[in-house]
């Protein structure tokens, strides 16, 4: 691997506005051999019930994440890139107007990916995407632990004439094709008006524990992680990222907005703190920039939270290599 070693351009040597826009100013390449963890965008909305907008996200997360640093205070300070072989693969292609033939042209290339042993992080892209990216992930893992911070449970049937893909549907189609577990899985900081009392209980119905976001805050962060390592119970765990679990005031870029919700540091806060978990694949959807605020801020956070997604994977690596839990 020593051949292929890469790092990021560093933003002490060359300003962060210069060059072509990456994933934190990683390499681009076209192929995932030799890298630990790969970053792909998937630009698509499809599968927008509300406002569209997405497909631009990842382009919006690649230009705020110039902004972040490669060491983790909140992990002893590992240096991310220097403990994974990281690279961004650019976007998978996309069919707009067309939502299968789109989930097929994303899994194909995620397929190419995963096999190579890679951890796939997706860029949205609305959430209907994160069926794609599951179906290549559980093909080679099984059916993986999803951890789905969520303000909606996207696990409804149908939309309008019948649908089966988009974004509020892929945590039920997960299920029933075999590539989620949802008896070890959880959906946290669910909230706001129903279209009818079971929104909240079909996911409950279908084996996943959820925790809403008046739960979560009755019960503090550190109480919600015990449960959710508890429920994870060590198996190959998918994080599933919408940025509408935020509280607009912190995101305002997606497309269905919830009033309330966790602030930005509240999120931060819990996944800085969760424990190294075995992750395998983790998706960040529904940044919608033509919806962000001055200065990028619903980006920036989709950044930042890709980035903890990654130091979580490097905490992992490091563990292993001195055989030790850090923490
Ligand atoms: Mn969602
Ligand atoms: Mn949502």
């Amino acid at each position: 691997m020593t051949s292929t070693e890469t790092f990021p351009i560093n933003s002490l040597d060359v300003p962060r506005f210069v060059g072509i826009p990456t994933f934190m100013r990683l390499p681009q390449r076209a192929e995932a051999e030799g890298t630990d963890v790969s970053v792909i965008g998937m630009p698509s909305d499809n599968g927008s019930p509300f406002r569209t907008g997405a497909r631009f996200g990842p382009n919006a997360i690649r230009s705020m994440s110039a902004m972040l640093r490669p060491i983790s205070p909140y992990r002893d300070g590992i240096d991310v890139f220097r403990t994974l072989q990281c690279a961004d693969l650019g976007d998978a292609p996309v069919v707009p107007g067309y939502m299968p033939a789109t989930l097929e042209a994303i899994q194909l290339f995620f397929d190419r990916v995963v096999a190579t042993g890679a951890v796939t992080i997706g860029l949205g892209g609305d959430h209907g995407c994160s069926i794609a990216e599951l179906r290549s992930v559980a093909k080679r893992h099984g059916p993986v632990s999803v951890l789905h911070f969520d303000s909606h449970s996207d696990t409804w049937d149908k939309y309008f004439a019948g649908e089966r893909h988009s974004a509020g549907t892929p945590f039920r189609r997960g299920v029933e094709e075999g590539l989620i577990n949802p008896e070890q899985s959880i959906q946290i900081g669910l909230r706001g008006s129903l279209f009818v009392p079971s929104d909240v209980t079909q996911s409950i119905d279908l084996g996943y524990d959820v925790v809403t976001w008046d739960e979560w805050s009755a019960m503090g962060s550190h109480s919600l992680i015990n449960r959710i390592v508890k429920r994870l119970s060590n198996s190959p765990v998918f994080i599933s990222f919408d940025l509408d679990v935020v509280d607009p005031a912190f995101a305002p870029g997606v497309q269905t907005p919830e009033a309330g919700g966790p602030s930005a540091s509240e999120v931060l806060m819990l996944l800085r703190r969760l424990p190294a978990l075995p992750i395998v694949g983790a998706d960040i959807v529904e940044v919608n920039p033509l919806y962000d605020g001055p200065g990028q801020i619903t980006a920036l956070l989709a950044a930042t939270v890709a980035l903890e997604i990654i130091a979580n994977i490097a905490a992992g690596r490091r563990e292993r290599s001195i055989g030790q839990p850090s923490d």
